[in-house]
């Protein structure tokens, strides 16, 4: 029964994620140091100060590694569990401590019940948790999704935010409010100025925005502002799809989503339906961002979510 939900997990978060279409490529701008490259799935880049990020299909994973042990952000698919701990193994046998899951898809908390089995406690917002316990109607997909095994569900839950004293590390968990969905948290390491934003980051294309989960555009850019606060031209920055970041890369992706919420918007106010605004092909100078969610996905999703929050 747990391998078929969890099975189940991993296809919502193909789904709500676009977790397959979206393997991160290997970063060539930012990177620091290639630790290992092979030919399996999951590839470590090293940040610094003790910080990994494990790419390939599914969210961006986070690594700190330190005196206190392991502390790890998402943990992709369950079927890349054995990849995920064997690619942690390669760095430190130290414990793994604490997993924390962004938000509740199946491609950032599959591996959850695995992550677990090695003695972690998975910690995440509560809205986190109570997704992962309930079963609703993603309507953007015509599905629906499913409650997943208690075994993947966090130990450990917040209702604003939390911050972790690890690895020398002040970590602050902060929760950003209806944005990629209801229980998203981006996750700030503040001496090593390490940023992970979880999805509600996505670099070089067009972002999923669960509104069936609680999510919302308006949410999505405020999350960006709320992070912009923390961030300056050294911060590393791990979005939750595409290859590591820095804060300009975050303010062109913000500027993106604020021109999209205006041109929807003045759509809506001057009376266009949905398919007139389609017509207008409103996103073609974007259409490079297209992915898993094509520019009229992204208008649908938009206009979706500011009737919405109006
Ligand atoms: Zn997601």
């Amino acid at each position: 029964m747990l391998k078929k939900m969890i099975l189940s997990a991993a296809v919502i978060g193909l789904a709500a994620c676009g977790a397959e279409t979206t393997a991160a490529p290997q970063d060539t701008k930012t990177s620091t140091n290639e630790v290992t490259a092979s030919k399996q799935d999951i590839t470590t880049q090293e940040l610094g100060n003790g910080f990994y990020m494990l790419l390939g299909p599914g969210g961006n994973i986070g690594v700190s590694v330190g005196e206190d042990g392991v502390f790890v952000i998402d943990d992709k698919f369950s079927r890349f569990a054995d990849q995920i701990i064997g690619q942690i193994r390669g760095i430190t046998d130290a414990p793994i401590r604490y997993v924390i899951n962004t938000h509740y898809h199946g491609d950032h908390s599959g591996a959850n019940a695995e992550m677990k089995e090695t003695g972690a406690v998975v910690v995440a917002h509560d809205n986190v948790r109570k997704r992962m316990g309930m079963s609703f109607e993603n309507k953007a997909f015509g599905r629906t999704v499913n409650a997943v095994d208690e075994a993947l569900w966090p130990d450990l839950t917040y209702s604003e935010n939390a911050t972790f004293h690890f690895n020398g590390q002040t970590v602050e968990a902060i929760h950003t409010p209806s944005a990629h969905t209801d229980g998203d948290s981006i996750l700030y390491f503040k001496e090593a100025n390490i940023l992970h934003m979880g999805d509600n980051f996505f670099l070089g294309l067009f972002p999923y925005i669960d509104v069936d989960g609680g999510g919302s555009l308006a949410g999505m850019i405020a999350s960006h502002e709320r992070a912009l606060e923390l961030v300056n031209d050294e911060t590393k920055i791990i979005p939750g799809h595409g290859p590591l970041a820095v804060k300009d890369d975050l303010i062109k992706t913000h500027q993106m989503l604020k021109i999209i919420e205006t041109r929807v918007s003045n759509e809506i106010k001057r009376g266009a339906s949905l398919d007139d605004i389609l017509k207008k092909d409103i996103l073609a100078d974007y259409a490079e961002f297209s992915s898993f969610i094509d520019k009229d996905n992204m208008v649908k999703i938009a206009h979706r979510s500011i009737l919405k929050t109006q």
